[in-house]
């Protein structure tokens, strides 16, 4: 299995694949091939669905017409989401998977607090095995603040847990040199390894009858996943274990063009001032310097006003700055919990906080 190597999956399911477009109904047969191949590679790797098909799903009972006006839309999101979510729950309980549902607007990923909240549950979800099945949440996203398609949603869900591959399923087998549905005998691209204008055109050509994406959203989906180190598929759904079956002759492979743990040090960097600055002794120097998550035992002193979720940069007590991390406490709490030890925690604040004031997937070093 070619997919066996990734640890973390996005699979994204678009609306033309889970809904019949006719009918307007889930595709029960297609939906359960799915499912019986995603408690397969379950077992080994953390699975993660974004899964569109909720304006199709609820439209039909809202007007037999195509929907047009934004509130309809909305209205159909919400009718439709409680069946795609009581499908999805239904199809995998048969293998004792359990799901839960999460939907996002597009503040969630670009406000820190809220992106770090969102990353904060989607870890402890799958710390415990269970699916997040994940959709835009429609019904108050308009289209000013909205993520628009599935397929970005689903890239920025892969960027915001570091994820190391997005399924992108469609009703094609990948990127073709030339539009499939035109010319016959067009020449399917195998692997991409640069995203550049010639491949954006070839995209441009092809958009899809149920949901908002189309080649291009597919595209800027496989960018965003290949600028924070993530590899990027297209597959056809519509063959028989969709996911387990992947290969380069039937699917088209984007390579990322950085590692993921430069891109998010670049992301840390480029994002974010710092407002606050943790003094660390030696032994927390030395923690750090073997890659280890920054406790409250090796904090001397804090200064500056800053928030839970902030950036603070982390200085050893001749004032040279050696690292950048997010901090998990705000000011006060920090204050109450330095030089202490991490099982004093819950006893001094009052709740149960985290064991590290700086974890160490939130920390960048710099070099010496
Ligand atoms: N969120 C929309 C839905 O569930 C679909 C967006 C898309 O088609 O990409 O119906």
């Amino acid at each position: 299995m070619m997919i066996k190597k990734f640890n973390k999956i996005i699979i994204k399911v678009g609306s033309n694949s889970i809904v019949e477009p006719k009918t307007k109904k889930i595709k029960s047969k297609w939906l359960d091939r799915l499912c019986k191949d995603i408690a397969q590679i379950h077992k080994t790797t953390k699975i993660i669905i974004v899964c569109s098909g909720a304006i199709a799903l609820g439209s039909k009972k809202i007007s037999k017409s195509v929907l047009r006006k934004l509130e309809d839309k909305q209205a159909a999101a919400s009718i439709g989401q409680i069946e795609l979510a009581y499908q999805w729950r239904t199809k995998l309980k048969k293998y004792k998977i359990n799901v839960s549902q999460i939907l996002l607007t597009l503040e969630d990923s670009e406000v820190r607090r809220r992106y770090l909240n969102a990353r904060n549950t989607i870890s402890s979800l799958q710390n415990k095995n269970i699916i997040p099945i994940i959709n835009e949440n429609d019904t108050v996203a308009t289209e000013e603040i909205k993520y628009g398609d599935n397929d970005k949603l689903a890239a920025r869900v892969a960027q915001m847990i570091g994820a190391d591959l997005l399924v992108l399923l469609s009703d094609v087998d990948g990127l073709y040199e030339n539009n499939p549905k035109k010319v016959k005998n067009a020449k399917k691209i195998s692997e991409i390894f640069k995203i550049d204008k010639k491949i954006e055109n070839l995209a441009k050509s092809q958009t899809s009858e149920l949901g908002s994406g189309g080649m291009t959203t597919k595209i800027i989906a496989a960018k965003i996943c290949s600028d924070n180190g993530c590899t990027t598929i297209i597959t056809n759904s519509n063959k028989h274990n969709p996911i387990s079956s992947i290969n380069i002759n039937n699917s088209t492979f984007f390579y990322p063009s950085t590692s993921k743990n430069s891109s998010r040090k670049k992301w840390l960097l480029n994002h974010l001032n710092p407002t606050g600055s943790f003094i660390i002794d030696e032994g927390a120097k030395n923690a750090i310097n073997k890659n280890k998550s920054l406790l409250p035992a090796g904090i001397i002193e804090i200064r500056g006003k800053f928030k839970r979720g902030d950036v603070v940069s982390i200085l050893v007590k001749n004032g040279s700055k050696i690292a950048l991390g997010i901090s998990a406490y705000d000011y006060n709490d920090a204050k109450k919990i330095i030089g202490r030890n991490t099982n004093e925690i819950n006893k001094i604040l009052g709740f149960e906080g985290r064991d590290e004031v700086v974890h160490k997937d939130n920390l960048v070093k710099f070099s010496s």
